[in-house]
């Protein structure tokens, strides 16, 4: 049979892909390494059973929307829902971006923008960070000015830097934005500051945030953003009907009466991010600060191909962002379990000694 090319865009890319190999320890994906509440987990057969199978969802999702906007005291008109914070992010480019349009970014970040972006027919531009990693405010105004983007992409903490954003530069960008500026708070509660009170129907500022980390439930696909009325209205256009099913709806609504209990975790979280941060910079790996639950860090004796082979071999998968541009030489663990975290942090002095 004869193979069909695709559009050119897509002929361009290669797909965005992080490694699913089976080790007894993975720490590449930034998932949380506990399961959700058992609570939640039992309710879920009953959940299940309460649905009506041969109708479709409630396209509006109603419930889950006033459930998310009660927890950020918002209007649920504020807030819209997808399948992952992916899923948001695709939303907002199908809305705002495409044919035409730029896309913009500051490198490195979440690779997602840029994929999404050219995938849905925009052009990417891109804003430099510095050596260090951080973001100058000039930097921010100068791709504004150069490059009027119709979306700009503020990933905080970033990803895969771990790096908490100065709220200033926020403020700077909502300054001189051209248009649609969405900060990706996928790791926000792990951080000390979030751009959620900024939102306001005069602003084209949204803000996403996602069930798979802080929740816990990477597995069920849930994301959603906060954003002017206006802004949800746009994006309902472009999102397809019935995209969230009937229970995916009910256990997320079911889910939002355990997050006491799971954002508890975020203290332990944050404390074992420490403890790695430590250890690695004792080990004389160069580390940065991280706001998030993942660690980014570059060996300075032996090669980070060699330390991610050296990790593997011990059972322990991080990402391998060493190929990736402005990243040479780094690798990113997520924090685990304290016991997960010992095994790498032990792996890690075997491999660099
Ligand atoms: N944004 C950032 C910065 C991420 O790191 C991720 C997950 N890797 C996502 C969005 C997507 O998360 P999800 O689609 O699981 O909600």
């Amino acid at each position: 049979m004869a193979i069909f090319e695709p559009r050119d865009q897509i002929r361009a890319m290669v797909g965005y892909h992080s490694a699913q190999v089976d080790v007894p320890i993975r720490l590449n994906t930034n998932e949380s390494p506990f399961p959700p509440p058992a609570g939640w987990v039992k309710m879920l057969t009953d959940v299940a059973a309460g649905i009506d199978w041969n109708r479709y969802p409630d396209r509006a999702a109603v419930e889950l929307r006033a459930v998310i906007a009660a927890r950020h005291s918002v209007s649920p008109e504020n807030v819209f829902v997808a399948n992952g914070s992916n899923e948001v992010l695709q939303t907002i480019l199908l809305t705002y971006g495409g044919h035409g349009r730029k896309v913009a970014s500051f490198e490195p970040t979440y690779q997602m923008y840029a994929q999404i972006a050219r995938v849905t027919g925009a052009d990417v531009v891109v804003g430099e960070r510095r050596a260090d990693f951080t973001l100058d405010a000039h930097e921010i105004e100068r791709l504004m000015q150069r490059e009027a983007p119709s979306v700009t992409f503020l990933c905080n903490p970033n990803n895969p830097t771990g790096l908490v954003e100065p709220r200033e530069n926020l403020e700077v960008l909502l300054e001189h934005a051209t248009g649609v500026v969405v900060v990706d708070e996928a790791y926000a509660e792990f951080s000390d500051w979030s751009a959620m009170d900024l939102v306001s129907e005069d602003r084209a500022l949204a803000v996403t945030r996602t069930f798979s980390k802080t929740l816990s439930m990477a597995a069920l696909r849930v994301g959603y953003v906060v954003a002017p009325k206006w802004m949800i209205a746009q994006l309902e256009i472009a999102a397809l009907p019935y995209h969230l099913d009937s229970f995916k709806q009910a256990a997320t609504t079911a889910a939002l009466g355990f997050t006491a209990e799971m954002e508890e975790r975020v203290a332990l979280i944050k404390s074992e991010r420490s403890r790695i941060e430590s250890t690695l910079a004792a080990l004389d790996i160069e580390v940065w600060p991280s706001g998030s639950n993942f660690v980014l860090f570059r060996p300075r004796s032996k090669d980070a191909q060699a330390v991610w082979a050296d990790l593997l071999a011990a059972g322990i998968l991080v990402r391998d962002c060493s190929s990736w541009a402005r990243l040479e030489g780094c690798l990113r663990v997520t924090v685990g379990t304290p016991d997960e975290n010992s095994a790498f942090l032990a792996a890690m002095s075997s491999a660099v000694a």
